[in-house]
């Protein structure tokens, strides 16, 4: 399969016909869409809801994907995808999930509503998530990529149609396109320098011109893989906006849930500190900053740190890992050699030993008297307690804390000036 610059095919899926139907292939010989309906009772009359939606479907294509994305929505917890498939988060409606690794029904009985939906015979609203990055199909004369489902030319050939251009079928009508993981928010790992397959975004191959049916661009949950809780409650929100009961939701210039990814990895890491006061590990393991080690939280937007990778544990720097910039528009390219610390460490790194080195000496004089009871320094003779530390007071302590208690008072009134 040879791709070439010139070559440009977009049209070859346009004019094909839908295979017959075939039976639903499992036993139970129900699809996925038909059991939810008859086991999930509707929870109300639409004002009860909170709006007037009760079912959604969730059409979920894969592109360039390794499934990490699926793997790590399976895994969030808030909300949880289980309460998003039995619809028991008040206002959200119940979603009917179409995914191609949990789907129990295939053939023609799994392709049949989004061909519904791509024609405008579904019932219900739909939201399209895109997971993994799109290889330029248009540039294929022959053969595909990624595809799903199989249709039937004029000349009766059949052909396998890319999830890419069943992303263009579906975005103009869906009620929102989410894009889940860094290779359908950027590009990703797939579009790395030299890849042949000229790999791009969601945004990228459907153009900045576009706006799903409630106006809302190309939504970007960046993270190889995504923080699952980042997408649920994207998707929660989104929903409630379809409901008519929430705001539209807060996106930043890059199409990112901004509430999301409005702070850097560094602001929220447990290691902060260790930076602050000039201290930086010398190998992976050590508890110190990674920043030399190749950490480049201090500009990454991402929320892993603070937010944790599942239920609220674990996530890179939490766990020992440096941030090589997963979330980001240039990851990965402008983030390798990931062994090496970032060139911005010359400046901000030296400023922090330069005043780490004089600021830790100073903070350990202040823990060393606040490591005293009050009664102790009263008495003179230091910890009475059998646990062995020497916390007597010598000269110095009594100098240093005379002028730490003149600086803590200065200014202050009534009692508070005794409590020390
Ligand atoms: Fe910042 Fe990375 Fe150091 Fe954490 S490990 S404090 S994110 S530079």
């Amino acid at each position: 399969m040879v791709l070439t610059e010139t070559s440009a095919h977009p049209t070859r899926y346009e004019g094909l016909t839908a295979p017959p139907y075939a039976q639903t292939g499992n036993v139970a010989g129900a699809t996925a869409e038909e059991w939810v309906r008859a086991a999930i009772k509707p929870r109300g009359a639409p004002s009860l809801m909170g709006g007037p939606f009760e079912r959604v479907h969730v059409f979920w294509l894969a592109g360039m994907s390794c499934d990490g994305c699926s793997i790590a929505v399976l895994g969030a917890t808030a909300p949880a995808v289980e309460s998003l498939l039995t619809g028991t988060i008040p206002g959200v409606p119940l979603l009917l999930l179409h995914h191609t690794a949990v789907q129990v029904e295939a053939g023609e009985a799994y392709m049949e509503p989004m061909r519904k939906a791509a024609e405008g015979r579904l019932e219900e609203p739909y939201v399209v998530v895109y997971e993994g990055s799109i290889a330029n199909e248009d540039k294929l004369s022959a053969g595909y990529w990624s595809a799903i489902g199989e249709e039937v030319s004029a000349t009766g050939e059949k052909v396998q149609v890319p999830s890419a251009v069943w992303l263009r079928r579906l975005a103009p009508k869906a009620a929102a396109v989410i894009a889940i993981g860094t290779c359908a928010t950027w590009g990703g790992i797939p579009a790395a320098i030299n890849n042949v397959t000229d790999s791009m975004s969601v945004a990228d191959w459907l153009g900045s011109d576009y706006r799903s049916a409630l106006g809302l661009p190309v939504v970007n949950i960046p993270g190889c893989a995504p923080i699952g809780d980042n997408f649920t409650e994207t998707v929660a929100v989104t929903l409630l906006f379809l409901q008519g009961i929430g705001p539209a939701p807060e996106l930043d210039e890059l199409g990112r849930p901004a509430w999301l990814f409005g702070e850097t990895v560094h602001r929220g890491c447990t290691r902060g500190g260790y930076y602050e006061e000039g201290t930086f590990a010398k190998k992976f393991g050590d508890k110190e900053c990674l920043v030399e080690l190749g950490c480049w939280g201090p500009v990454v937007q991402c929320n892993i740190t603070s937010r944790g990778a599942i239920n609220h544990m674990g996530g890179c720097m939490n766990v020992g890992g440096s941030c090589i910039g997963c979330t980001m528009p240039g990851f990965p390219d402008k983030f390798t050699p990931f062994y090496k610390a970032p060139p911005g460490v010359l400046v901000s790194g030296t400023g922090s030993k330069l005043l780490g080195s004089f600021v830790r000496p100073l903070r350990l004089i202040t823990q060393r008297k606040l490591n005293r009871e009050v009664r102790w320094d009263r008495g003179g003779n230091g910890m009475p307690g059998g646990w062995g530390a020497d916390l007597s007071t010598s000269t110095f302590d009594r100098v240093t804390d005379k002028f730490y208690e003149f600086l803590r008072h200065r200014g202050a009134h009534g009692t508070t000036k005794k409590a020390g």
